[in-house]
């Protein structure tokens, strides 16, 4: 299937590992031509050439931590001069500290909705201006499974997710008839980096190896008794990004393995 976004330009915050990478690889495995960022210089370049070596087609790294608003000005300002207005904006960034209410003071939330939801409604903001003006464009906001089920003691990530989401379906019917799309895919468990780490936190609390702990967490992790890949997620995210999907605006599209329980 011919999914129509050979040569589109498309940025992914937060690209070089873990889900970010995954929606990096899928895009440009599709010929969009695609910038990644992330805080880290030396990884979210050789993440770009791996890519690019893999795929064919161009990709270019920058630096910009997503809890930065100034940081972010300059990753767009950025792309722009280097690759053009991008057509396709897929916004991530790393999550949150866990917590929970009792643990989790008051001054937590204002770095945390910077990141986690701010980053995403400051790019929804420096791009749509453009993509209206060429009637296409695609944007998805990376969330969490948490706003249909919100995750105990992430008290920080499910008031930034709800948050996101709320704002996403606004802009999403605000400019459905401009040809941009705004959509939010949500995250069960994805085998990255960042799920590893929890894993090892949780190893650690109940006195388990960390190859323990998987094998027992994979158990009850959802129906299919394994997580979900990178690659997986990158396809889903990429399909909400193909001329195919022009008629979806303002969704939640879970990625989960069946592990919500409920019927919407
Ligand atoms: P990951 O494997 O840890 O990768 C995180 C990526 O984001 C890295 O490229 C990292 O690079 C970059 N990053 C982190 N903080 C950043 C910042 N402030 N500014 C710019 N880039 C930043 O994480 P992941 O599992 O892919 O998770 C991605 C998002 O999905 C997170 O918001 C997470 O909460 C959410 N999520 C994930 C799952 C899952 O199963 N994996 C489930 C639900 C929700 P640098 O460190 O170099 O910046």
């Amino acid at each position: 299937m011919d999914f129509g976004i050979q040569g589109k330009i498309a940025l992914v915050t937060a690209g070089s590992k873990g889900l970010g990478r995954g929606c990096a690889e899928a895009l440009s495995a599709e010929g969009a031509r695609v910038a990644i960022c992330a805080r880290t210089t030396a990884e979210v370049e050789r993440t770009a050439q791996e890519i690019a070596a893999k795929t064919g087609h161009e990709v270019l790294a920058f630096t910009a931590d997503m809890s930065k608003p100034g940081e972010i000005d300059r990753l767009l300002a950025s792309v722009r001069e280097a690759m053009g207005d991008p057509d396709i904006l897929v916004c991530n960034a790393g999550g949150p500290p866990p917590g929970d209410f009792a643990s989790t003071g008051l001054d937590a939330f204002g770095p945390a909705l910077e990141l986690s939801l701010m980053s995403s409604v400051r790019l929804t903001y420096g791009c749509v201006s453009a993509m209206k003006e060429k009637g296409w464009g695609r944007i998805v906001m990376i969330t969490s499974v948490s706003v249909r089920q919100p995750i105990p003691y992430l008290i920080l990530s499910n008031t930034a997710r709800a948050g996101l989401a709320g704002f996403m379906k606004t802009v999403a019917r605000e400019i459905a008839d401009s040809g941009v799309t705004v959509n939010a895919a949500l995250p069960g468990s994805h085998d990255t980096d960042r799920i590893r780490q929890t894993a090892v936190k949780r190893a650690e609390a109940a006195g388990r190896t960390l190859e323990e702990e998987m094998t027992e967490s994979l158990k009850t992790i959802n129906p299919m008794k394994r997580m979900g890949t990178p690659d997986e997620f990158g396809a889903l995210v990429t399909f909400l990004c193909s001329k195919q999907a022009a008629f979806i605006t303002g969704e939640n599209v879970l990625a989960d393995g069946g592990a919500y329980g409920g019927i919407l």
